[in-house]
């Protein structure tokens, strides 16, 4: 278990646009924390880099690293995979850190069987429109794939309440007190385990 290991698992999911990135790296800072870098398919856009927000790779080297069981969760997400390297996590948990993994709901799933005590969290937003705005805001995407992305939103937030995982629902719409609460949400876990 995550406490066990001497650190504490994070789970911050959400739907794409709600904001994970923006309040990840402020707890990232907050606390101190080490972001897990996940393993993807998906192609590189141009303000990411490699390593850092994503270890980008091919087709062949996921499957190796499925085959190899080197990931600890892994899920396929608007058509392309994405998973979690094992080794770094559990390194990083041995040594007393929050390891914050920012994945999907089936993700999540995967790492409550095998982290019963980790804290996990659902961003959800303030409203329909307040998301579409921040998914056309990052301007990351062209606006065919912001709407898949957009559409995928409500299954997800369903998939989340459905899926029982999730210790608390944070709905971000001021930025700051989203950001003071999940410091505080991740400071009191702490306390007790
Ligand atoms: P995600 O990682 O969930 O896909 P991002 O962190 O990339 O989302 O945020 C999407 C966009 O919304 C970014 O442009 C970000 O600056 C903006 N954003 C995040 N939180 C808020 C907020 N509380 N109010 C307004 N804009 C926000
Ligand atoms: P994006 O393409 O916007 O960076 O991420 C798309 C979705 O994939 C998000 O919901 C994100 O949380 C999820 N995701 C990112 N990395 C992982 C991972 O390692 N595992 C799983 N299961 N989902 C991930």
């Amino acid at each position: 278990m995550s406490s066990e290991r001497g650190g504490l698992l994070l789970v911050i999911s959400g739907p794409s646009g709600v904001g994970k990135s923006t309040i990840s790296r402020a707890v990232l800072q907050r606390l101190n924390a080490v972001f897990s870098v996940s393993m993807t398919t998906r192609p590189q856009s141009s303000m990411e880099t490699d390593d850092v927000d994503y270890d980008f790779v091919t087709a062949e080297r996921f499957q190796q690293a499925i085959d190899k069981d080197e990931l600890l969760e892994w899920a396929e997400v608007f058509s392309h995979r994405y998973g979690t390297p094992r080794q770094p996590v559990t390194e990083q948990l041995k040594s007393g850190h929050v390891v914050l993994l920012e994945i999907d709901v089936q993700g999540a799933v995967q790492v409550r069987k095998k982290f019963p005590e980790a804290l996990m969290l659902f961003i959800l937003p303030p409203g329909k429109e307040k998301l579409l705005e921040r998914l056309r805001g990052r301007a990351r995407e062209d606006e065919q794939v912001i709407q898949r992305r957009y559409a995928e939103a409500q299954c997800e937030m369903h998939a989340a309440q459905a899926s029982g995982v999730y210790d608390h629902f944070l709905v971000n719409d001021d930025l700051n007190l989203a950001i003071e609460r999940a410091v505080d949400i991740i400071e009191e876990w702490r306390k007790r385990t």
